[in-house]
């Protein structure tokens, strides 16, 4: 079911009694969830993805848009007629009920020609268990369930009346890491069994990276930027998105251009075609940087970490805006005994690869759209 968003905004009165000023939650929100993928609304606390959620089950309305499934214009449709799933953060399951009844409550209540026999009922709960992988648990009651069990429980709860879509608000965020990974691998699987349109809310950029055919970057209620989750990380539309995408996080300078060539202070690093001098913002992905001993960046070490297989130069640069520069610069075995040794403050030198090394206005923070490459003299 592809789902439309339309020019959808929803305001809240304040609630603070000094600022009377309205909160504008979402702002003009306008998406198309393309039929049967699963869609990433990613972004910081508070930035209105539960909001967007809520306006899509209709639990909230908004002060103005329209949302649609499919043809039907649904905006006026209440929660339980528009055929949806929902699964929060805390599960919310009945705990006095076992897993069976909880899984059979939402077809309990179908109303009329929708009504079931309960063989029907039994069979469809039985399915919605096993595609979760908790039909050996049917007579327990939530209490004596593990955290993910209970939450593929919540799942199963959501997907037994085959809902035209499938809404997850957070649904990983109280598991621990390693069962974190696991339930979002299921989700991905159950996802990709039933072609359910399926939109999955989290503030956790590599959880909506890894397992998203699309993500939504939100801010302050406002879309930044929509796209498959590699094209947004290789092309960032502005320093929000750059900052938000990438674990480390992008490495950020301040920089000028002089004669179409970009300085990161005294150091003239790369080529740009084209663009008039200015100062800018330079991003640079942390595995944009390579160790060379004629370097284009000069900085200062400030230390060598080695965290699993990765090998991170962290270092210091006048014109950083971050306290550190932080660079993978490949697998312990590929890291010179030399570099390994070299004494803290001592120079280290970085070659940049161009398409990891990004551009922003200074004021709007927007991308500066330019073709980047190595000095000539390179
Ligand atoms: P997120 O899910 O991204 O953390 P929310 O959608 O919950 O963000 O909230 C977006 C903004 O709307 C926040 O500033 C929040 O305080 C505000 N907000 C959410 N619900 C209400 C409400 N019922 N009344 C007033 N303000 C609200
Ligand atoms: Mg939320």
């Amino acid at each position: 079911m592809e789902v439309i968003l339309k020019n959808l905004t929803k305001k809240f009165p304040s609630r603070d009694r000094k600022n009377r000023n309205e909160v504008i939650a979402v702002n003009d929100f306008d998406f198309t969830i393309p039929d049967g993928k699963l869609i990433g609304l990613l972004g910081p606390s508070g930035c209105g993805k539960s909001t967007v959620l809520n306006l899509i089950s209709g639990l909230l309305k908004p002060t103005g848009g329209r949302i649609y499934f499919g043809e039907d214009d649904v905006t006026e449709l209440p929660p339980e007629h528009r055929g949806i799933g929902l699964v929060f953060q805390n599960y919310a399951l009945y705990p006095h009920l076992t897993v069976r009844q909880n899984i059979l409550f939402p077809l309990e209540n179908l109303k009329g020609k929708d009504k079931l026999s309960r063989e029907e009922m039994l069979k469809k709960a039985d399915e919605a268990a096993k595609l979760v992988q908790i039909d050996g648990l049917m007579d327990r009651k939530p209490r004596e369930l593990s955290g993910g069990q209970q939450q593929r429980v919540a799942i199963a709860r959501a997907l037994v009346k085959r809902p035209r879509v499938l809404l997850l608000d957070e649904p990983l965020s109280n598991l621990d890491a390693r069962l974190r990974l696991q339930t979002r691998e299921e989700i991905r699987r159950i996802q990709r069994e039933t072609k359910i349109t399926t939109i999955f809310v989290t503030h956790d950029q590599e959880e909506a990276m890894s397992i998203s055919d699309m993500i939504v970057v939100m801010k302050d209620g406002v879309v930044q930027q929509i796209g498959k989750p590699q094209d947004v990380y290789d092309s960032p539309a502005n320093l929000f998105v750059a900052k938000f995408l990438g674990t480390p996080p992008i490495n950020l300078f301040t920089g000028q251009i002089r004669n179409n060539t970009l300085y990161i202070g005294n150091d003239a690093v790369l080529q740009v075609k084209d663009m008039p001098d200015r100062d800018v913002r330079v991003g640079i992905r942390p595995e944009g940087f390579i160790l060379s001993d004629s370097g284009v960046l000069t900085c200062g070490l400030n230390g060598v970490e080695v965290m699993g297989r990765d090998i991170s130069v962290v270092s210091l640069n006048d014109a950083s805006a971050n306290p550190t520069v932080r660079s993978i610069v490949g697998t312990e075995n590929s890291l010179s005994d030399d570099t390994r040794h070299k004494p803290e403050g001592s120079k280290v030198r970085f070659d940049l690869i161009p398409r990891k090394v990004f551009l922003f206005d200074s004021l709007t923070e927007e991308r500066i759209s330019c073709e980047i490459q190595q000095l000539a003299a390179k």
